[in-house]
């Protein structure tokens, strides 16, 4: 069988590593907000390139973090892709704001800017954009549309590590940026992890207290804060990890290249990239109309899959408030879409025989 995703696999390349950080925060028997995040915490704004990174518990805590650190809330309207995970929609809801959906562009998948500025009224603040599946958001009109009317523009990098736009990382294309480092994301830990990049020393400092009980200093609380923390495991784990990211996205070029000249098949519909840097192909989606058929067949010849996601997030029952609204270009990806293996532990022998298993179908 290959497996959709190997994470024993991928980490089991680091494990010496891995093992030998563990031993030293046994040693020094301190395990949160020491050494171990503050070198990750820097490693990780350099790697994207941003002034500021604060380690979070996870990413769905980097967007509400950044989403309070602003200060927005009932009565703030935030637009967001229709097409995306659901956690970039509940950060949004979750501090009272109204989300306001985007329909994506059908070719990336990814919010069509076309459609933002006729939703904009006196009361939006920020635009939400989502690299989906790993790829980076063409920004320019995101970049301009924002400026025009003075929003702040909030990343969800959760897919999309290391990803470049126009020369600079994901993370460091918008004011503010969450990451998260579940075990499957691209960077991932061992648990469950986060983090904010962002250039803005103010917003900066506001997170960093605002998710450690709202403290500046011990026991001296200036804001009503949360507990979202990432812990020294964790964030040794990743600074380990991050120095093998870029490789690791090579690999998942490499394969994904290899897919899309080799499999030819007019059931399957292919994504496409505008530029080979701008996708780190955290998934790699296809489409189809038969999905079950498709994934059934793959399944018999021992090819696993998964569906990012099968239920768009106005048909969710948490949004029910939602449900006479259609979104048809996010409801035609989430009937036809399926991600098959890609992995930077995936063999030349396996991503061929996916290839052909497919291409026979
Ligand atoms: C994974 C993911 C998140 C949430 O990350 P968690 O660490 O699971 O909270 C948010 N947005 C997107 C697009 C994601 O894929």
């Amino acid at each position: 069988m290959i497996k959709f995703l190997d994470l024993g696999k991928i980490n089991n390349r680091f494990r010496a590593e891995i093992d030998q950080r563990i031993q030293k925060i046994l040693d020094n028997g301190w395990y949160l907000q020491g050494e171990e995040n503050e070198t990750f915490n820097r490693n990780f704004a350099n790697f994207c390139g941003t002034k500021y990174c604060v380690g979070v518990a996870n990413g769905l805590d980097a967007l509400n973090l950044i989403i309070k650190g602003y200060g927005f809330g009932p009565g703030d309207e935030i637009i967001v892709p229709a097409n995306t995970y659901i956690a970039s929609i509940l950060a949004i809801s979750e501090n009272g704001c109204t989300p306001v959906l985007i329909e994506p562009d059908i070719n990336t998948y990814n919010i069509n800017p076309k459609l933002i500025e006729e939703k904009i009224t006196s009361r939006t603040k920020a635009i939400m954009v989502v690299h989906l599946y790993g790829q980076a958001v063409k920004m320019q009109e995101i970049w301009e549309i924002a400026k025009k009317y003075n929003l702040k523009i909030i990343e969800d990098s959760a897919q999309a590590h290391g990803a470049y736009y126009k020369g600079k990382r994901v993370g460091n294309l918008g004011d503010a940026s969450g990451f998260s480092f579940y075990p499957g994301k691209n960077l991932g830990c061992m648990g469950d992890g986060g983090a904010v990049t962002t250039n803005d020393e103010i917003l900066y400092e506001k997170i960093k207290a605002i998710a450690n009980y709202g403290s500046d200093r011990k026991y001296h609380h200036i804001y009503k804060g949360v507990n979202s923390r990432l812990d020294e495991i964790q964030a040794a784990i990743l600074d380990i990890k991050l120095k093998y990211l870029d490789l690791d996205n090579k690999r998942r070029q490499q394969i994904a290249k290899y897919y899309r000249d080799n499999i030819k098949n007019e059931k399957i519909i292919l994504p496409q990239t505008y530029n080979e840097d701008s996708h780190v192909w955290h998934i790699f989606a296809v489409r189809t109309n038969n999905r079950d058929d498709f994934q059934n067949y793959l399944e018999k010849h021992n090819i696993q899959t998964n569906i990012h996601y099968p239920t768009p997030p106005h048909q969710q029952g948490a949004y029910k408030e939602w449900s006479h609204l259609s979104y048809p270009i996010s409801e035609i990806i989430h009937k036809t879409i399926i991600s098959i293996p890609i992995s930077p532990v995936l063999t030349d022998e396996e991503v061929r025989n996916i290839t052909e298993v497919i291409n026979a179908y």
